[in-house]
């Protein structure tokens, strides 16, 4: 039985690669990658593969995010601790703990953290999702909610952070709006073949500044403003690309 310091180890080394791949730098988003067991959050079969920098099947045809690509969308959000996160696409809820690592460190006091609010569409992942969280130990900093998160999760809005974890054809205009001035959304945008992650932070005065980082390949975001069969179902946005 492989146990906790043979996980850690794995831990320690997929953090490098990360490190090395220059993906990440911010201590803090590397001492929570090296925090989060990513072994909890995939499929049984698939533990020995956990800390590989790969995604891996989750079932419904979606995937746990690449380590490497959940950190890079850490440090682009750079959360600081007691904000307010929306994680758009829950899947293993693997990105919520990292970004839950981020606002309300383990180490911290419960009164200083702040909260994750994760949306995925898919009812199943969901829950599986939930059981994975409260295994890990992020079920109190995490709260799963089922819907379509393209249109962000009004209840609980404004968010200082929004992180979508798949893609999009546009940036969609409900999650900007739910931003705090000041706030920032990371999202994949492109084609279903090919993304960049992209950037927008919104100023203190509502003005909104767009940019471009690395390259990716997520699973399409679906939903009102995600892609539609027979093409992009997005009706209209100034914010294109
Ligand atoms: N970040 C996740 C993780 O760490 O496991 C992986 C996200 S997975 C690549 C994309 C997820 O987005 C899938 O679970 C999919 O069902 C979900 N999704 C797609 N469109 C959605 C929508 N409109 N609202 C909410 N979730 C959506």
């Amino acid at each position: 039985m492989k146990g906790d310091v043979y996980f850690a180890e794995k831990r320690k080394a997929m953090v490098e690669e990360v490190k090395a791949k220059g993906l990440a730098s911010n201590p803090r988003v590397l001492e929570a990658l090296m925090k989060v067991p990513r072994h909890l959050f995939v499929p049984r079969e698939y533990i020995d593969m956990a800390y590989e920098d790969r995604p891996l099947p989750i079932g419904y045809g979606q995937t746990i995010s690449a380590p490497g690509v959940v950190a890079r969308i850490a440090e682009l959000l750079d959360p600081q601790p007691g904000e307010k996160v929306l994680d758009v696409g829950t899947g293993s809820g693997y990105q919520a703990a990292v970004l839950a690592e981020l606002v309300a460190p383990s180490e911290a006091p419960r009164e200083s953290w702040g909260h994750v609010w994760s949306i995925e569409i898919i009812e199943e992942l969901a829950e599986a999702a939930k059981s994975n969280l409260r295994e890990a130990g992020y079920i109190d900093r995490v709260t799963v909610v089922v819907g379509d998160g393209s249109m962000g999760y009004e209840p609980e809005a404004p968010y200082h952070r929004i992180a979508v974890g798949a893609a999009a054809p546009r940036i969609p205009e409900p999650l900007v709006d739910q931003l705090t001035p000041g706030g920032r959304l990371v999202i994949p945008i492109g084609d279903r073949f090919v993304q960049k992650l992209t950037v927008v932070e919104k100023g203190g005065d509502g003005s909104v500044r767009v940019w471009s980082d690395i390259e990716v390949l997520f699973v399409p975001l679906t939903g009102r403003y995600g892609f539609r069969e027979g093409g992009e179902g997005f009706e209209k946005s100034h914010l294109t690309l």
